[in-house]
């Protein structure tokens, strides 16, 4: 466990372990600054370690879409026969509908029990946009791989 309390060698920040540069970029840092070069560089390391900071970074590079089939997450109306622009707003959008089609967040390798508290576990760059009907097809699969691997182990 290295600083911060990430895994030793976290490729989000290669510059870690080197003294009087920026974790992230390996800038050469001056004055009062003794970790990061900016904010941005900072950001790195609480966007890809803090679960709530990750999955909303993860929605905004997905462009807030699923990544398996394009679903925005919020359901379509039709007004007058016209599929309606997002933006219009009805009574049929209740909240419940929207809880149901909302956007998840899904880690492409599985957690394997590390849970949601801070860490490695979140890098963006295994999480992806997934809208509820695929996330849940999505948990299935590796419920089912999970199984059948334990099957091979055990057999
Ligand atoms: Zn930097
Ligand atoms: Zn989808
Ligand atoms: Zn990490």
């Amino acid at each position: 466990m290295s600083r911060y309390g990430l895994d030793d060698g976290c490729p989000t920040l290669p510059f870690l372990d080197q003294p009087g540069v920026c974790n992230r970029c390996g800038t050469r840092l001056t004055g009062r600054r003794t970790q990061w070069c900016s904010s941005a560089c900072e950001s790195v390391l609480r966007e890809n370690h803090d679960w709530n900071l990750a999955r909303r970074a993860a929605r905004k590079r997905d462009g807030n879409k699923c990544v398996r089939c394009g679903h925005t997450g919020i359901p379509r109306v039709f007004v007058g026969h016209v599929d309606a622009p997002p933006e219009i707003r009805t009574p049929a959008w209740s909240s419940r509908n929207s809880r149901e089609w909302g956007l998840e967040v899904n880690h492409i390798t599985p957690r394997e029990g590390r849970g949601y508290g801070w860490g490695c576990a979140h890098h963006l760059d295994g999480l992806e946009t997934l809208c509820k009907p695929c996330h849940r097809d999505e948990t299935n699969n590796q419920a089912a791989e999970r199984r059948s691997r334990q099957q091979r182990e055990a057999g």
